[in-house]
């Protein structure tokens, strides 16, 4: 693959482990139980997406696709802050894009395309949550082939966007902790194999000791398995 560019996610131990940030052209994964830190990275790589390469972005633009009302302008707020950018230059360069439905995510790719072909640099597509409405309104065992089907075509779209125009896909999927899923693989990921097909990166984030975060790199091709510790401070993502 030509061209292949890389996002900063914050801490060089995390961009390390994946590495050297999320890249273009993939589909990275982050999975973990609520408030492990998965919409925190995603307001963190709207901003870093914006830096200038030799700062670890990609001088580029961002599409949050947001379903459960997770986005917070006051979030990228204090992060931009914390890297001495423009507030409102940088909020003006995330184009944030409610999907009140899994159709309505779905469709929504397209308007990404258009975006893109319209002229702007968009290098960061964020979804968060992937599988909130899939969940939601496919439940049972009877509605899951049709699930998954609907899933794949999506995730199939997000790739094409990814190799198309060279752009970073970053989705969220949140799972339920198990006790006893520290110590082990997380086996019962919701999107199941799904999921772990079509991200080329899965990282899986735990919480950790004093509002530590851990995130364990898992299933990757081409990458040792690792992990790293991280925290979420007001300022974003750090070591
Ligand atoms: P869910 O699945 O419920 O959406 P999540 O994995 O997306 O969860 P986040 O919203 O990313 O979880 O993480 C929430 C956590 O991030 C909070 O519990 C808190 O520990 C931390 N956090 C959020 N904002 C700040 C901040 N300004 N300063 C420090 N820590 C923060």
């Amino acid at each position: 693959r030509k061209d292949v560019g890389h996002i900063t996610v914050g801490s060089q131990e995390f961009n390390d482990l994946i590495g050297g940030g999320i890249e273009t052209q993939s589909i990275t994964e982050v999975f973990g139980e609520f408030g492990s830190g998965k919409s925190q990275i995603s307001h963190e790589l709207a901003v870093t997406v914006q830096l200038p390469e030799e700062l670890g972005g990609l001088d580029g633009e961002c599409v949050f696709v947001d379903t459960e009302n997770t986005f917070r302008p006051e979030r990228i707020r204090q992060i931009a802050e914390g890297f001495e950018l423009d507030v409102e230059e940088v909020l003006g360069r995330i184009h944030v894009a409610r999907a009140f439905n899994s159709s309505h995510q779905i469709l929504m790719v397209d308007k990404i395309n258009d975006l893109i072909q319209s002229g702007k640099n968009v290098k960061l597509v964020i979804v968060d949550s992937l599988m909130a409405h899939f969940r939601a309104e496919y439940v049972g065992r009877e509605s899951l082939a049709v699930r998954q089907q609907k899933l794949n075509q999506h995730l199939h779209s997000l790739q094409q966007i990814a190799n198309t125009y060279n752009v970073a896909v970053f989705i969220t999927n949140q799972v339920q902790a198990k006790p006893d899923s520290f110590f082990g693989s997380p086996t019962k990921a919701i999107g199941g194999h799904v999921l772990g097909h079509a991200s080329t990166y899965r990282i899986w984030l735990k919480k950790g000791l004093a509002g530590k975060r851990i995130a364990r790199l898992v299933d990757s091709p081409h990458l040792p398995e690792g992990e790293c510790v991280f925290k979420i401070t007001s300022e974003g993502i750090v070591s």
